[in-house]
């Protein structure tokens, strides 16, 4: 695509960055075909090469963003499924990760909207203060359906319905400190705790670390690492996003100078996709950039580790039938296709890919907070594939897409290292009856 940015515009870094990215693009199309909101919505202006053409014209006129562009931008769930498909290597993803940090510079959001978006980024990054606010969405549930007929409201009806029953207690294993590996050593890595996941669903850590130790890897906990800074990012929220960078980089950079480390874990893939760009996030920063650099090629998810891993056999074969559910972020952001559905394959399960596995399940960060009617579309169809694979369980590696998919299905959705825990001896996983890990086809 030809460009038109006068010298001056380039002199900014981010502007050149997105002025590479956008000379790649060729206007072929193929990206349209597998954008969620494109097919559901139908309208190029939200597929990526629509987009594509927005974002352009804001930067290159320099213009501040407008009602049109916020409209179309928010639209887009960052599933990256455009980057799989385009034959010409666009990134799209810091494209617009650029447009939405111009966007958050340049327009003024109707005042619930801006209420709303700094709600979640003062709530859900910090697990003290998630907590809180799910034990009072109890409160709020009766009132879901009001909220709900309020267009301005929507979001507050959306996390009110998201917000679970039950919150399960917070996991001692989550604080800093060093779960050492049994018998012979066979690594040693840190854990990301994370923020959201660690408050729904603390299992997910705590089974990880407990396969780790069993298989004589040692586990850090380093202290002073928080969340990835995904959700703000999403926002457009560049100064958050950076910080939580910065802060988890200082964070792994102790824990490898004191003791070295052979992989950051990370059992969110979504949290994955932005740790693994930390080293362009702060390519600019002269005091972070090596650093960065060198936590992002530490990255790892659980099962790209334990794919590279010598496992043992595993010590059950259950025979159960598994929907994978690969997360967006997985496959799109991280590029880990094989691994999850090979070590499950491996532990004894017998597993099925649902249809239209390449489209987002609409989830995406707060995109079922601030977009509910497009992402319940999206939910709702990977309900119905998922349903249609006639599995017990369905496994995905991402908390995002585990609420999700369960807002909308009986079946039981699991982190998929809860069950490669169980095959491996770990306990079964909870909320799974016992049937169902015994009962084949
Ligand atoms: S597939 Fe790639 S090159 Fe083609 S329109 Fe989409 S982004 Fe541009
Ligand atoms: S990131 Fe996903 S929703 Fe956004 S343009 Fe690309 S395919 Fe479409």
């Amino acid at each position: 695509m030809q460009t038109n940015f006068s010298i001056a515009q380039l002199a900014d870094p981010d502007v050149a960055e997105s002025e590479k990215i956008l000379r790649k693009c060729v206007h072929c199309g193929f990206c349209t075909a597998t954008c969620p909101t494109y097919v559901t919505l139908g309208n190029e202006l939200d597929s990526p090469r629509g987009r594509i053409y927005l974002i352009k014209d804001m930067l290159e006129n320099g213009r501040a963003a407008d009602k049109e562009i916020v409209t179309h931008i928010d639209r887009c769930l960052s599933c990256l499924a455009c980057m799989t498909t385009c034959p010409s290597g666009v990134n799209y993803m810091h494209l617009v990760d650029h447009a939405r940090a111009h966007i958050e510079e340049t327009y003024k959001r109707p005042l619930l909207d801006r209420l709303t978006r700094a709600m979640l980024a003062f709530v859900l990054p910090y697990p003290a203060r998630f907590r809180a606010a799910l034990k009072l969405a109890k409160l709020g549930k009766p009132f879901i359906g009001l909220f709900e007929k309020v267009p301005a409201l929507k979001p507050l009806g959306a996390m009110l319905r998201l917000a679970p029953a039950s919150i399960p207690a917070a996991s001692p294993m989550a604080s800093p400190g060093v779960h050492a590996g049994q018998g012979a050593k066979k690594g040693r890595v840190a854990i990301l705790t994370g923020c959201a996941q660690s408050v729904l669903d603390p299992a997910i850590n705590d089974t990880t670390i407990s396969l780790l130790r069993r298989l004589g890897v040692e586990v850090v906990v380093p202290p002073g690492e928080g969340c990835c800074g995904a959700l703000v990012h999403h926002m457009g929220r560049e100064d958050a996003a950076l910080a939580s960078a910065r802060q988890n980089v200082d964070a792994w950079t102790r824990a490898i100078e004191q003791g070295g480390l052979d992989a950051i874990i990370i059992t969110a893939s979504g949290c994955g996709t932005t740790i693994k760009d930390y080293g362009f996030m702060l390519r600019l920063d002269p005091a972070y950039a090596d650093k960065a650099a060198r936590v992002s090629a530490l990255a790892r998810d659980i099962t790209e580790y334990l794919a590279a891993f010598d496992l043992p056999e595993p010590v059950r074969s259950p025979g159960t039938v598994v929907a994978y559910h690969s997360a967006c972020s997985m496959q799109h952001g991280q590029k880990i296709t094989r691994q999850p559905k090979e070590l499950l394959a491996k532990a004894g399960f017998i597993v099925r890919e649902p249809r239209e596995g390449h489209l987002c399940c609409g989830s995406a960060g707060t995109y079922n907070i601030l977009q509910s009617e497009i992402s319940a579309r999206l939910r709702d169809r990977k309900v119905k594939n998922i349903e249609a694979t006639g599995a017990s369980i369905v496994a995905t590696g991402n908390i995002g897409c585990i609420t999700q998919i369960a807002s909308a299905s009986k079946m039981p959705v699991v982190h998929t290292i809860k069950l490669l825990d169980w095959a491996y001896g770990g306990p079964k996983p909870d909320g799974i009856p016992e049937e169902r890990l015994f009962a084949a086809e």
